[in-house]
C-alpha cells in the first residue's frame, strides 16, 4: 500500500514506473516515506529468498557489506545438498547423472554468466577465484615487446591485482617499478578524471601493452566508463582488460559490445555465491576462436573430443572459446550455490536491479547530504553512471570510533583504515527502512 501523501502521491507512482528521473526533490528525509518505498518497491519479495544475520537479541543486523560478501541465498543449501547426496548415492555415476552431471557441471552457467556481463553464450566461464583468473589472462594476453613493455592500472588498487601483475611483469624478465603505470586521482580529490586517463593514454599508449582497471573502484566505489576507455585503449593498439570483482552484478555490463579484450571478477560480494566462491572470467570471441594464443593449459580446456584419447593424442588442442582457459575439471561443491545466484539475476534482470540501486543509494546521497555535521563526507561520485550501489564515506574526526558505534548498534557496514567506511544497500536484498536507519543512526553519532 502507498502511503505518500497529497500531491506528491502521483508523482511518486509515476517515478516508481521509471516514467520520470529520480531527483532529490522527491526524496523526503521520514521513515514513513522510506516505508513507502519499500511497499511500492516491485522487487521487494526479493529479500525473503536470502537469510540476513541477526544479532544476539534475534533482530536483523543492518547489513550494508554486500560489497565485501553479499548473503547468502536460501536456495544454497539444498543445490549443495543435492550434490552431496549424488556423491552418496552414485559415487563416480554422478558425473553423467541425468540431472546437472559433474562432467559438464561448468555448462551450467554458460547462457546465465554470459547475460550477466552481456556477453554471448562461449565468452564466460566461472572457474577458479578471481586472481587465478587474472594470472591466466595475463600469460595469454600480457606480450609485452621491448616497445610496448608496460600495463597501465587504476589507483588506489586492489593488494592481490597489485602483486598479481607486478609478478606477471617480474616473470618476464622486466622491472615492476618501471612497467607497472598507474592512473591515480588528483592531489587532494579522490576519484580519477577521464580527462586524466585520457591524457595518460595520449601520451604513453605507444609503450603500454595492457590496460587493466576495476569496472568499479574498490575503495571510492566510482564506476569508469568501460565502453569509452575501451574504445580509446583499444584505437591505440592496447589490450584492454578490467577487473570486475565490484561490478559484476552491480551495474549493467556489455563486454562484447564494448569490445573489451577480457574480464574477471569473483562471485562472492555482489553474486551472493558465498565465501571464496567459484570466480568469472571473460574471453571476448574474437580471441576466445584464436585457438593459436598461448595459455597455460590443462586436461578442462581441452576439446572433449580427444580429452581421454590420451597417447593416441597427447597433444593440448584448446577448445574454442572461454572454456579452453580452464585447468581443471570443475569444483562441484563450490559451484552448486552459483546455481541459486545466477538464476535471481536472471529473474530479476540487471535493469531492474539497477533501477532500483540507484533509487536505493540516490536515497542514501539524499539522506547523508542532511546530516547536521560535516564529520561524514561522500567521496563516492554523485552522478548515477560513475558509481554502483557503494557509497565510501570519508570520516573527518574518530573514524574509528564511529565504525565501532555503528558496529554497537547493529550495523554490519566495512572500516578500511585509516578513515573510510563503506557502505553498500543491495538492490536484491536491502530497503530503503534499512538506508533510512543507517542514516538515522549517523545523525545521532555524527
Ligand atoms: C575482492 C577483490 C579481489 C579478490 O581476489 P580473490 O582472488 O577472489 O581472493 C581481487 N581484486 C579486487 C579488485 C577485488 O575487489
Amino acid at each position: 500500500m502507498l502511503l505518500v501523501c497529497g500531491c506528491n502521491y502521483r508523482k511518486v507512482l509515476k517515478l516508481l514506473a521509471g516514467g520520470l528521473a529520480w531527483a532529490d526533490m522527491d526524496y523526503q528525509p521520514t521513515l514513513t516515506f522510506a516505508r513507502d518505498l519499500d511497499a511500492a518497491d516491485p522487487l521487494r519479495a526479493c529479500r525473503q529468498r536470502f537469510l540476513i544475520p541477526a544479532l544476539p537479541d534475534g533482530q536483523p543486523a543492518l547489513y550494508l557489506c554486500g560489497q565485501s560478501l553479499g548473503l547468502q541465498p536460501k536456495a544454497v543449501r539444498g543445490l549443495i545438498e543435492q550434490e552431496l547426496d549424488a556423491w552418496a548415492r552414485l559415487g563416480v555415476g554422478g558425473h553423467f547423472k541425468e540431472q546437472a552431471p559433474w562432467y559438464s557441471y561448468h555448462e551450467l552457467f554458460r547462457e546465465s554468466g554470459a547475460r550477466l556481463v552481456g556477453a554471448r553464450p562461449g565468452e564466460v566461464v566461472m572457474m577458479n577465484s578471481l586472481t587465478v583468473n587474472l594470472h591466466l589472462l595475463l600469460t595469454t594476453f600480457y606480450q609485452p615487446t621491448n616497445e610496448r613493455p608496460c600495463i597501465l592500472i587504476d589507483e588506489p588498487t586492489f593488494p592481490s591485482d597489485r602483486y598479481a601483475i607486478s609478478s606477471h611483469i617480474a616473470c618476464r624478465g622486466l622491472d615492476p617499478h618501471a612497467a607497472l603505470l598507474t592512473v591515480q586521482p588528483r592531489a587532494g580529490e579522490w576519484t580519477i578524471r577521464l580527462e586524466d586517463l585520457e591524457a595518460l593514454l595520449q601520451a604513453h599508449s605507444e609503450r603500454i601493452a595492457v590496460v587493466l582497471l576495476n569496472g568499479v573502484n574498490f575503495f571510492t566505489g566510482q564506476c569508469f566508463d568501460m565502453q569509452r576507455i575501451a574504445g580509446l585503449a583499444r584505437a591505440r593498439g592496447c589490450i584492454v582488460g578490467f577487473d570486475l570483482a565490484h561490478a559484476a552484478g552491480n551495474v549493467p555490463l556489455q563486454l562484447h559490445d564494448w569490445n573489451i579484450d577480457f574480464a574477471v571478477w569473483c562471485s562472492y560480494k555482489y553474486l551472493n555465491a558465498g565465501p571464496g566462491a567459484v570466480a568469472g572470467c571473460f574471453v571476448h570471441e574474437r580471441h576466445g576462436q584464436n585457438l593459436s594464443l598461448p595459455r597455460l593449459a590443462g586436461w578442462w580446456g581441452n576439446d572433449p573430443a580427444t580429452r581421454f584419447r590420451m597417447h593416441l593424442q597427447p597433444d593440448f588442442v584448446p577448445r574454442a572459446g572461454a572454456d579452453g582457459w580452464q585447468l581443471s575439471n570443475p569444483p562441484i561443491l563450490a559451484l552448486a550455490p552459483l546455481r541459486a545466484s545466477l538464476a535471481l539475476f536472471d529473474e530479476v534482470g540487471m535493469p531492474a536491479l539497477r533501477e532500483k540501486s540507484e533509487r536505493l543509494t540516490g536515497y542514501l546521497q539524499y539522506l547523508l547530504d542532511r546530516l547536521p555535521t560535516g564529520r561524514v563526507e561522500v567521496i563516492t561520485p554523485r552522478d548515477a553512471p560513475s558509481r554502483g550501489c557503494q557509497l565510501s564515506l570519508l570520516i573527518h574526526e574518530e573514524p574509528r570510533a564511529l565504525a565501532t558505534a555503528l558496529e554497537r548498534a547493529g550495523v554490519i557496514c566495512d572500516f578500511r583504515e585509516p578513515n573510510v567506511i563503506r557502505v553498500a544497500p543491495v538492490p536484491l536484498y536491502n530497503t530503503f527502512e534499512e538506508v533510512w536507519r543507517f542514516a538515522d543512526l549517523l545523525s545521532r553519532f555524527a
